[in-house]
């Protein structure tokens, strides 16, 4: 979401790459741990998912300037439980513990037709989409969950005690993308209201209140105040669920001690992500689970007005492949100070 009168460059795909892997390199991060973020970056970028793109990057590397993060991590995947995977970040951002767990997560899912995996001591888990749609191309269903910072208020109150806590879902399709969706179980992204801040954009009342629980529009009211569930209590039980999901249930912090663990200095969140892969070919109809799944769509698609969660983003990646991407000026120019070493990057998102 840009607002129209945002000077903007353009860039291609591989362009942006290389800039982000510069800027982390430049801060300290290793090949290994600056390509996984950069990849993961630049997929997002693609998507125009733009709340996990370039926008975390000054974020990303005042972190590991800072010593917060670890730039040179090395994650540890350990077995737990026949079907039940972890693995150890090592204080590193998300990305490359999350791609060195895909394939022993999707081994363990064939062999136990059910496999669950819990990220701990990382940070950062970002958009869910990623992960989920590849287990989805290996033709399993995904499921992935993940809590960061109080933001949300519970229903009837006006503190933050959950994070935005999203959830991601993917369905494997035979002759299309997977089916994937992946949404917060706050009425907006917290991203999505720092990008109105920055643009000057207003947000919907729904998206949260201000610090004394007024009703607002203004994104930076919201920020300082709290966001809200979607749909009110319902998305406020969704987020307490994931809460226990991908906090307590794995050893990970909750919201509220991620925010105390960080001394509200705003840098990236250390927190958890649980992920479930089943596979469909194990649960009774190998045969037919595809095509009954392709029924439900074609009856959903039939109606006017309906698309399938995804095709946005399927959309997005087909057309900047072709016509690459465009950037704030303003964060081009950090980008290219973050670069030459002259800017140690923003603490704070
Ligand atoms: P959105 O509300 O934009 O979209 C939620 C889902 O609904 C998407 O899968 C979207 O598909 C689908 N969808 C939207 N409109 C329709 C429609 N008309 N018909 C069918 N499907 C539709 O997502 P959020 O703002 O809630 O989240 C954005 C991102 O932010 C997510 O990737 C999420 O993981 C991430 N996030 C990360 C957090 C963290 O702590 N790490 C916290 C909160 C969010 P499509 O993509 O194709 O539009």
């Amino acid at each position: 979401m840009l607002g129209n009168n945002v000077e903007q460059v353009n860039l291609t795909l591989e362009e942006a790459h290389e800039l982000a892997l510069d800027c982390l390199l430049a801060s300290g991060f290793d090949t290994q741990n600056a390509t996984a973020v950069a990849d993961r970056m630049i997929q997002a970028e693609g998507d125009r998912c733009y709340s996990h793109g370039l926008f975390r990057l000054p974020w990303y590397c005042a972190a590991v300037k800072s010593g917060r993060a670890n730039g040179k991590a090395r994650p540890r995947i350990e077995s737990l439980a026949p079907a039940v995977l972890r693995v150890n970040g090592d204080n590193g951002f998300a990305p490359l513990g999350q791609a060195l767990a895909h394939e022993p997560l999707v081994a363990c899912a064939r062999q136990n037709g059910i496999a669950s995996l819990a990220f701990v001591n990382m940070y950062h888990i970002a958009a869910l989409w990623p992960e989920v749609e590849r287990l989805a191309d290996d033709g399993l269903c995904g499921f992935a969950f993940t809590a960061a910072y109080p933001y949300v208020a519970p229903a009837g109150g006006n503190k933050p005690v959950y994070g935005t806590n999203p959830m991601g879902f993917a369905w494997p399709r035979k002759n299309a993308p997977p089916l994937v969706f992946d949404q917060a179980s706050s009425a907006l992204a917290r991203g999505e209201i720092q990008l109105c801040a920055r643009d000057g954009l207003n947000v919907p009342e729904t998206a949260g209140i201000g610090p004394e629980g007024e009703a607002t529009t203004d994104p930076n009211a919201v920020l300082a105040g709290a966001q809200l569930g979607f749909g009110g209590y319902k998305g406020a039980t969704l987020a307490l669920m994931v809460e226990l999901l991908a906090g307590a249930l794995i050893g990970e912090f909750l919201s509220v001690e991620s925010f105390e663990d960080d001394g509200g200095q705003g840098g990236p969140p250390r927190g958890g992500e649980l992920m479930l892969a089943l596979d469909p070919t194990r649960h009774g109809d190998a045969e037919g689970f595809q095509a009954r799944g392709e029924r439900l769509f074609a009856a959903i698609l039939a109606q006017e007005g309906t698309r399938l969660p995804g095709a946005r983003r399927y959309a997005n990646r087909l057309q900047t492949l072709e016509q690459g991407i465009t950037v704030p000026a303003s964060l081009y120019t950090d980008i290219i100070a973050l670069k030459s070493g002259l800017n140690s990057g923003s603490s704070q998102v």
